[in-house]
């Protein structure tokens, strides 16, 4: 086994504890309101190895939706299915230094082209690119491939999540009727159809187990070390995990780049997908969220263990 992981199972409880104390200062995201019922304090870390030992702490089994850290294995899907140059004709490859829901630059490149594939305009546009007839086709496209990547024939979406977010998504539906009137969503692509496969995939639930695991596949390039499966081709798993240093914080990813020094990917309930490359998938979950919308002991627990093990691909 990895000689860190025995290191990292004698210190996590204290540095668990140090971490959990942060929640208190943070809020639990209740603009999808299922996502308020969240427990505000719980938090929990799961660091996996290529040999399949694990470390994991604290509410590691505690099921969450995975939000934005969806979007980047949409991502992955998107780029199987249409090629960088299908991908990069609807989105940019730049950060926006804005909220992961802004309107702000949508005019300021080609326009109605979302700055990148990791906020909201950007993600909605990837997701009209996924192959599939239908929104149910498309749909059970993605889970098939998260399932493949967390190899989990379990995963599923969270009726409940999905619903309430659907019902109250007046901002991501203005987003995608804007990329709609701009070109970015094409003529066959009906507003509607691409917001439920859109909401359907933030909707799948994980833990921080799974979430290791996926993070696992691409601490590896895209093969699973585990099994030795060959999931994603290697070009675009580093496409991916540049976008998640540049942009997978939001507008924290800078700072988060400097203190942890990670590839990572935030979601609003809470998640965030990690990775140290070529040694460890990492999941951790902490529902209460700073002020830019990234788990708040979380990214305090993730920093800590970083430098503590000088993890910076820096
Ligand atoms: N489903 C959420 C939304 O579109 C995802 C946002 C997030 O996790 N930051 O608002």
């Amino acid at each position: 086994p990895d000689p860190q992981l025995q290191s990292l199972r004698e210190r996590l409880p204290q540095w668990m504890d140090a971490s959990r104390g942060k929640a208190a200062e943070g809020r639990v995201a209740s603009y999808i309101p299922e996502l308020a019922k969240a427990p505000a304090d719980a938090l929990g870390v799961c660091v996996l190895a290529a040999d399949g030992s694990s470390v994991f702490a604290g509410d590691c089994g505690l099921p969450f939706t995975m939000q934005s850290i969806s979007k980047v294995f949409t991502l992955l899907l998107a780029l199987k299915d249409k090629g960088e140059t299908g991908v990069f004709a609807r989105v940019g490859m730049e950060p926006t230094g804005d909220d992961f829901n802004s309107m702000l630059k949508l005019e300021l490149v080609e326009p109605g082209k979302p700055f990148n594939p990791l906020i909201n305009a950007g993600a909605i546009a990837v997701t009209s690119l996924i192959d599939g007839a239908t929104p149910a086709d498309k749909f059970s496209r993605v889970l098939a491939f998260f399932r493949e990547v967390a190899d989990d024939p379990t995963l599923d979406y969270n009726e409940a999540v999905y619903h309430s977010e659907s019902a109250t998504a007046h901002r991501n539906r203005s987003l995608a009727y804007f990329l709609k009137d701009n070109g970015v969503l094409s003529e066959n692509d009906e507003v509607e159809d691409v917001l439920e496969v859109y909401f359907k995939h933030c909707a799948v639930e994980t833990t921080c187990r799974n979430l290791a695991r996926m993070a696992l596949v691409l601490a590896f390039d895209g093969t699973d070390p585990i099994s030795g499966r060959e999931l994603i081709p290697r070009r675009y798993v580093q496409i991916a995990k540049t976008f998640m240093v540049t942009c997978g914080m939001y507008n924290a990813s800078g700072e988060f780049a400097i203190r942890a020094g990670l590839p990572a990917k935030s979601g609003v309930s809470g998640g965030i997908l990690t990775l140290v490359p070529g040694r460890f998938g990492i999941g951790v979950v902490g529902p209460s969220l700073n002020g830019k919308g990234n788990s708040i002991a979380g990214v305090h627990l993730l920093e800590t263990m970083s430098s503590h093990f000088d993890w910076s691909i820096f």
